[in-house]
């Protein structure tokens, strides 16, 4: 694992690279008690040439900046923490699988390790990242849809709140309501936001959808970055792509149940999926909404965008194909 501290007084200090273990921390620290705490998730693939390789990490480190300033944590070199996280994955790249699916997950963390019970910027802080092996995702190239539960009484994130930042707090909360999810035979939640129930996430994942729009032309369409969405590298990457395809409109903007379903009952809905880092693309066969059961026929629909996506991104990522989004370690 990498640690390195931070203090008023002294600043960085030295950055370690040790044996995964405990940690010491002091009871009363910011991190346990108000959610001074922050995190990334990226991950190390190691392609047929042996070679193992980040994916455009340095919007990881730009989003973990960004986080770090509003949980008013002490700014770092994103470059310098970079150097470091390949350092780390140099000493541990037996661990990166050998494998075309399987990868190491990378988990950079920064928590305020304030010893006070004041609410008050931390005077003290710790950045560690640690890492481990991952499976593909998906068993044997199958995609596994999942089906979403779309409850209005449950909120993710609001406008001037921090959604759109990747801090711990905005998780914990939303395991009471997965499980709920859960309950209705549903996989994941489909989170809502406002009076219009427009349409922001899945989970952990962003949302795209594709499908003919209002004038019957081919769209990609994912909410905007409006304060709510969290800044996805999968979902940027996505736009980057379709955009270089130029085969279809690709908008950022704002998707309402009531869009959903009439596009539904029009029989324009071709595609719903969720994009992240685990899962690259993941396929939406249902939503419950409004005690009911709505299909969405993204499987019978190939998937042909989402397949494309995942064999596209899948293909820079393992370094089959030459990208500069893919940076050796
Ligand atoms: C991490 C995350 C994503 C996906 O981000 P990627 O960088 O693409 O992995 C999407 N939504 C939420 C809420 C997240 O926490």
């Amino acid at each position: 694992m990498l640690t390195v501290e931070w203090t008023q007084e002294h600043g960085w200090r030295k950055p370690h690279i040790k044996p995964f273990q405990n940690l010491t921390m002091h009871p009363a620290s910011s991190a346990f008690h108000y959610s001074v705490q922050l995190f990334e998730g990226m991950k190390a693939f190691r392609g047929p040439d042996k070679c193992v390789r980040l994916f455009r990490p340095m919007l990881n480190m730009e989003r973990m900046f960004r986080s770090t300033l509003r949980a008013c944590l002490p700014p770092f070199d994103k470059f310098e923490l970079l150097e470091c996280i390949r350092q780390l994955i140099r000493v541990d790249q037996d661990w990166v699988p050998h494998s075309d699916s399987a990868s190491l997950y990378i988990r950079p963390t920064f928590i305020g390790t304030e010893p006070s019970l004041g609410v008050a910027k931390s005077t003290h802080a710790l950045l560690f990242v640690i890492l481990g092996p991952v499976g593909p995702y998906f068993t044997t190239g199958s995609f596994n849809p999942v089906s979403l539960l779309a409850d209005p009484r449950f909120i993710r994130a609001w406008i001037g709140g921090v959604g759109d930042y990747k801090m711990g707090g905005n998780y914990g909360p939303t395991i009471y309501v997965q499980s709920e999810a859960a309950k209705q035979d549903c996989q994941q939640v489909l989170w809502l936001y406002g009076d219009d129930h427009q349409v922001t996430e899945v989970g952990t994942m962003n949302i795209f959808m594709f499908w003919k729009d209002q004038q019957g032309d081919m769209e990609l369409v994912t909410p905007p970055l409006n304060g709510i969405i969290l800044p996805g590298v999968i979902r940027q990457s996505l736009l980057d792509l379709a955009r270089k395809w130029g085969e279809f409109k690709v908008s950022e903007k704002v998707i309402t149940m009531a869009e959903l379903i009439r596009g539904l009952e029009e029989n324009r809905v071709k595609e719903v999926f969720g994009s992240g880092t685990a899962c690259v693309v993941c396929p939406v066969s249902r939503i419950f909404y409004r005690s009911k059961f709505y299909h969405i026929p993204t499987m019978e629909n190939g998937p042909e965008i989402a397949k494309r996506f995942l064999k596209e991104l899948t293909d820079i990522q393992y370094g089959r194909i030459a990208s500069d989004w893919a940076q050796p370690i």
